[in-house]
């Protein structure tokens, strides 16, 4: 039996996100509110369905994904009102993310691959020339691509360990390597690979198209996590690109860092929405089921586990909001995005531990969604730094000492 609750007239009458008892979303704009509510629908109506069988699968949803990407959620004139830079707001990109990843975080990675990750390889990475190139597509997603950095024998130590090369010869480049992880890969336009140059020693970064001689791409087979999404490896061999597709901005690790403290931000939403969804399939399910005669969610120990669940929905979601409020007023700060992902990976992971527990045995089972958001919150609490790189530069910040090695 599903008893009306006092969130449920909140959620009818003022808030906008179920599980945002402070209102964060109180800040969006009218047009980004109706924006994010077309998108809810889609998400609820399209792709919800069908993420059962894609995930078991082992597949992509390509083809309802694409009524997503007709949502306009990079371009629509009620995100750009008043926008004098021409680019949506921070708020409205955290919670674009946070919305599709409350849905499911594959998706929610797959949208951010592109609106978040590569969109800022391009727009702090890329010369005004580039930028006017590449921009237009990457905000249809007609010419979307993918941030690759992660190769098979360096992940944590990427910076110091990259082994794909760049070696320059007049205005062309000659690039060899393999990298793994790549969320997407097999399916982008375009590849933003980083690589060393052969010369200074320096990390680059070049804009391929993915079907460029000499480039392969395949997808990581067996995945016990992160099921539905198509992480890819990427083979270079010899491949020749032009000096106009490197990226005029990125001349050392310290501009590629610039790019990872915005994408790792990205990262504090998506974990802040999976919190988000994982609270909510569990509500939903302690409501329905019936123990004892009565719903699970009238007994205390559950309503402890419920209101940890959604105190965790809350605060990660409010250490994503002051990123994107700062990011709006220009300050971006590598340990402030670090922190926020080191809490957020915490708090989601508990949170789905805990949306589990109070699911029992149908816990297990992929109709309830909770499993769907235990497994992919464990790929995402790795990516875009682990826990202990985060720790690390957070503990470098306040200590003043570097201790990664
Ligand atoms: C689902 C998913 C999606 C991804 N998407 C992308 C993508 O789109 N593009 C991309 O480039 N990459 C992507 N990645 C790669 C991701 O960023 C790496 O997995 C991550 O950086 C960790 O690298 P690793 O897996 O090689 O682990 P390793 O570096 O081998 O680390 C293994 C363990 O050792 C720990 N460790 C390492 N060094 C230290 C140290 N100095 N002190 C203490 N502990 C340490 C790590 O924290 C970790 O717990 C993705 C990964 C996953 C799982």
């Amino acid at each position: 039996m599903v008893k009306e609750s006092r969130a449920d007239k909140d959620f009818q009458e003022e808030k906008f996100f179920y599980s945002d008892l402070y209102n964060y979303s109180s800040k969006l704009t009218e047009g980004e509110k109706e924006v994010l509510a077309e998108l809810e629908e889609v998400l609820k109506n399209d792709l919800h369905p069908v993420l059962v069988k894609h995930w078991h699968d082992a597949t992509f949803p390509l083809e309802e994904v694409q009524k997503i990407l007709d949502l306009n959620l990079m371009d629509d004139p009620r995100l750009l009102e008043g926008r004098e830079d021409g680019y949506i707001s921070q708020l409205f990109r955290g919670f674009r993310s946070y919305t599709i990843a409350k849905t499911d975080p594959v998706l929610g990675t797959f949208y951010t691959q592109n609106g978040g990750l590569y969109h800022e390889c391009v727009r702090l990475g890329g010369s005004e020339e580039q930028v006017a190139e590449l921009m237009p597509g990457v905000r249809s997603f007609d010419n979307w691509g993918a941030l690759c950095m992660t190769e098979p024998d360096h992940g944590s130590d990427v910076a110091g360990g990259m082994a794909t090369t760049a070696t320059r010869d007049g205005d062309t480049w000659t690039l060899n390597g393999h990298k793994k992880w790549v969320g997407g890969a097999s399916i982008a336009d375009m590849l933003a690979i980083f690589a060393r140059d052969t010369e200074d020693g320096q990390v680059k970064m070049f804009y391929i198209p993915r079907e460029t001689e000499g480039v392969e791409t395949f997808v990581t087979p067996e995945k016990a996590f992160f099921r539905s999404m198509p992480n890819a490896e990427i083979i270079m061999k010899d491949v020749k690109v032009p000096e106009s597709q490197r990226a005029q901005k990125v001349n050392s690790w310290k501009d590629v860092a610039k790019i990872l403290r915005n994408t790792r931000s990205d990262v504090a939403w998506l974990l802040a929405g999976a919190t988000a969804g994982a609270f909510e399939a569990a509500l939903k399910y302690t409501r329905e089921r019936e123990q004892f005669g009565k719903p699970i969610a009238s007994f205390q120990l559950i309503q402890e586990k419920l209101a940890r669940m959604a105190m965790n929905a809350q605060a990660t979601l409010a250490f994503a909001y002051r990123l994107a409020e700062q990011q709006e007023e220009g300050i971006y700060k590598e340990e402030a995005s670090s922190m926020a992902k080191l809490h957020n990976g915490l708090r989601a992971r508990e949170t789905a531990a805990l949306a589990r527990e109070v699911a029992g045995g149908n816990g297990l089972l992929l109709k309830y969604d909770i499993p769907r958001f235990f497994a992919d919150i464990e790929g995402m609490y790795t990516y875009e730094g682990t826990h202990e790189v985060n720790s690390l530069i957070i503990g470098r910040y306040y200590t003043g000492i570097g201790a990664f090695i």
